[in-house]
């Protein structure tokens, strides 16, 4: 991005100037002006007693987000990926094995973090776009007795929703544990953390919450609590320990490290215009304007890459770019022509897909008829079609 110092006019509060985007892509999405307002409001320090309120108020909206009665739910200063590491190594220890289920990017980064970490992956596969059949994941679960299972819920490099069915009744049964990666899908689509026995879920700000990156909420069950507690080696990353942290979200408020002050008025914010609107609107909401968004771009001509809408991730919808026409340009027209940022692919799909986020406050159908009116043009101005 050009960042033009000079022409930009002293009086002006800050020393950057940025093009306002409409963020259409997998993460981030465009914050309520609300949220983002909250994050002009002046600082406090990490345990000034307003400041404490307002943690156990993100507690308390988290839980009704996440639909759980988890004791242990927060949120960790970082982005998603802290989330992902932090599910890993406050469960595993060194050589336990995980299986996890791969038909996508976030599988593989999973599958990465596990190797790094000194733990066993069991990669249950299907091919990028598909859902990988529960009977599978379920037989897996059965031959190994691993230690955990982890499930990516939507797969933003792909467009899939895994179902969770019965996993998690199944893992509990068996002594295993179910992680859920849920970053698209909180708040976007139904996702019942008690209901499904899920042990540790979790989400990113930026995705359907609509809050600014940096923030992220996390739930552990008390039987994964519990099985944390006794393990036999220590927890390797200090940063991520929930042990630790739940000292500091905890009645005992404990310094553990200076927590995004900023970031955390914001989820609040965000947090509470969800709450606002409800959960179950905002799910019916991004359906509605997801199904808006398919009939448009089958009026274009164009193809979605998941044919079965119940496979479908709803708040991020994967197009197959069609012959001929270059994806990467199309995205650069739009981004430079209307200021709208869409994706393409990667991995097995690069050059393939075009990815189009419609999550939280950008889930409106304006932002469906703009993409759409955006995208003919594009198509107009570089291929005359
Ligand atoms: C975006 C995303 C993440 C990572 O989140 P960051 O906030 O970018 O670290 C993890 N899992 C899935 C499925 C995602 O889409």
């Amino acid at each position: 991005m050009q960042l033009n110092f000079f022409s930009f006019p002293r009086r002006f509060y800050s020393t950057l100037r940025l093009p306002p985007t409409l963020l259409l892509g997998p993460g981030p999405s465009n914050p309520n002006p609300r949220t983002l307002a909250s994050l002009s409001l002046n600082t406090v320090g990490h345990l000034h007693p307003s400041f404490l309120q307002l943690m156990s108020n993100i507690q308390h909206l988290l839980r009704s987000t996440f639909k759980t009665h988890n004791d242990a739910t927060l949120a960790l200063s970082g982005s998603g990926a802290a989330c992902m590491e932090a599910s890993l190594v406050n469960l595993l220890e060194v050589g336990d094995s995980i299986i996890i289920g791969c038909n996508g990017y976030w599988g593989d980064r999973v599958t990465n973090l596990a190797l790094r970490h000194g733990f066993k992956p069991i990669r249950v596969e299907s091919p990028w776009g598909q859902l990988i059949p529960t009977s599978l994941l379920v037989d897996a679960v059965k031959t190994h007795k691993a230690k955990a299972l982890f499930i990516i819920h939507g797969e933003s490099s792909t467009g899939i929703c895994q179902p969770l069915e019965n996993l998690g009744e199944i893992c509990q049964k068996l002594g295993t544990f179910l992680i859920v990666d849920a970053v698209v899908t909180l708040g976007g689509m139904p996702l019942l953390t008690d209901v499904s026995n899920i042990d540790i879920v979790y989400s990113g700000a930026q995705k359907c919450l609509s809050a600014p990156p940096g923030v992220s909420p996390i739930s552990f069950s008390p039987r994964a609590i519990q099985q944390i507690k006794s393990r036999k080696t220590p927890i390797s990353c200090f940063y991520l320990d929930i042990i630790e942290l739940l000292k500091y979200w905890g009645s005992d408020r404990i310094y553990h490290h200076t927590s995004s002050i900023n970031n955390f008025y914001a989820l609040h914010e965000a947090l509470s215009i969800l709450k606002e609107e409800t959960l179950e609107a905002s799910w019916e909401r991004h359906r509605s304007v997801s199904n808006l968004l398919y009939d448009g771009l089958k009026d274009l001509g164009l193809k979605l890459l998941v044919d079965d809408p119940s496979h479908r991730l709803i708040p991020l919808t994967t197009v197959k770019i069609p012959d001929g026409i270059d994806g990467k340009k199309i995205q650069n027209h739009l981004l430079t022509n209307y200021n709208i940022e869409i994706a393409g692919g990667f991995g097995q799909l690069a050059g393939k897909i075009w990815r189009i986020g419609l999550m939280g406050h950008n889930s409106r159908p304006e932002n469906v008829h703009l993409l759409l009116s955006a995208l003919k043009q594009s198509f107009k101005d570089l291929y005359k079609l």
